[in-house]
């Protein structure tokens, strides 16, 4: 396994490869002995390494990817979660972000949601530590989500 959590194929000679399914990411076919094993700081192939590299973004955009009602689930999730950090834990940091927060949970309409998300985000710059970066990750969902709203 390498670090894109697929198997290695490398021959006597020239680059490590990495496995598809019964060939090479590349399209090589996988015929004869693997020596990915003994052949360990060998160059990984160009065209594998950007063939495992297109499948992580297709899986994260798919993972992203979203019903218009989900987003709107998950917008209001982000501004329940600020409203709380702003109110209850007087997060200094959202002062000007909680009132955007606040008005957008009262917000159920696409065009309102999408309108809103940027003000939200705009305001939370300064915002940190795990929530803040989960909340900003998922505000970045929702606008690709309700992008062609
Ligand atoms: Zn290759």
């Amino acid at each position: 396994m390498d670090k894109y959590g697929k198997f290695c194929w490398t021959k006597k000679l020239g680059d490590m490869h990495l496995s598809g399914k019964n060939i090479t990411l590349c399209g090589k076919p996988m015929l004869g002995n693997n020596y990915s094993d003994i052949r360990k700081d060998v160059p990984m192939c160009k065209e594998c390494e950007s063939q495992a590299n297109r499948e992580i973004v297709r899986d994260a955009v798919k993972e992203a990817e979203m019903t218009v009602e989900q987003a709107v689930t998950k917008f209001h999730w982000c501004c329940a979660a600020i409203v709380k950090e702003a109110y209850i834990n007087n997060a200094k940091a959202l002062n000007y972000c909680g009132p955007y927060a606040k008005l957008g949970l009262t917000f159920d309409s696409i065009a309102l949601v999408k309108a809103q998300v940027p003000y939200v985000l705009d305001n939370m710059t300064h915002w940190r530590g795990d929530l803040a970066k989960k909340v900003r990750k998922y505000l970045k969902e929702v606008t690709h989500a309700l992008r062609n709203y």
